[in-house]
């Protein structure tokens, strides 16, 4: 998915709607079935640490939005809602992509690193969609965070 226009750094680009379910739901759901090609996971992004957002059901277009490690946008938690934050400013016709990281219940083994390929074609790939270990929150991250909660805070201090 590409940006129509130009988008400032720290805007709130798309919600990533869909059904919010407990984990054991999501893992009944969609098994991982061993040696299976297709990563099941995709749609599926995690909340906090007991549910994710299923975007099979009720998702938008965030859901086609694809993964980069090199991202410009940054999934960041509101309430209940989980939205894709700008984290720098966007070019109109820029490719938007975030950090899948997704985090498996198994070790991140090489083997289950090559189930989640990533092509994404930065130069910094590491190739493989799932998340790096012990790898700390880039400042850029850092900063998004900060400012979305900021802004979270004057809103409800604002009586919203
Ligand atoms: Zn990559």
């Amino acid at each position: 998915m590409f940006a129509k226009a130009p988008i400032a750094k720290h805007a709130l680009v798309i919600e990533y709607t869909g059904e919010l379910i407990p984990h054991e739901v999501a893992e009944q759901r969609y098994p991982i079935v061993d040696g299976e090609e297709e990563a099941p996971h995709t749609f599926v992004l995690q909340l906090d640490e007991d549910r994710v957002i299923d975007a099979n059901v009720g998702g938008n277009d965030a859901r086609f939005i694809n993964h980069s490690c090199e991202p410009n946008l940054e999934p960041i938690v509101i309430g209940d809602h989980l939205w894709l934050v700008a984290l720098r400013d966007v070019a109109a016709g820029e490719e938007l992509g975030y950090d899948y990281a997704i985090e498996l219940d198994e070790k991140h083994t090489p083997a289950a690193k090559r189930r989640f390929p990533c092509a994404c074609g930065a130069t910094s790939c590491r190739g493989t969609l799932l998340r790096p270990k012990r790898t700390p929150q880039s400042a850029a991250s850092r900063e998004a965070r900060r400012v979305i909660a900021a802004r979270v805070r004057a809103l409800l201090a604002d009586g919203l």
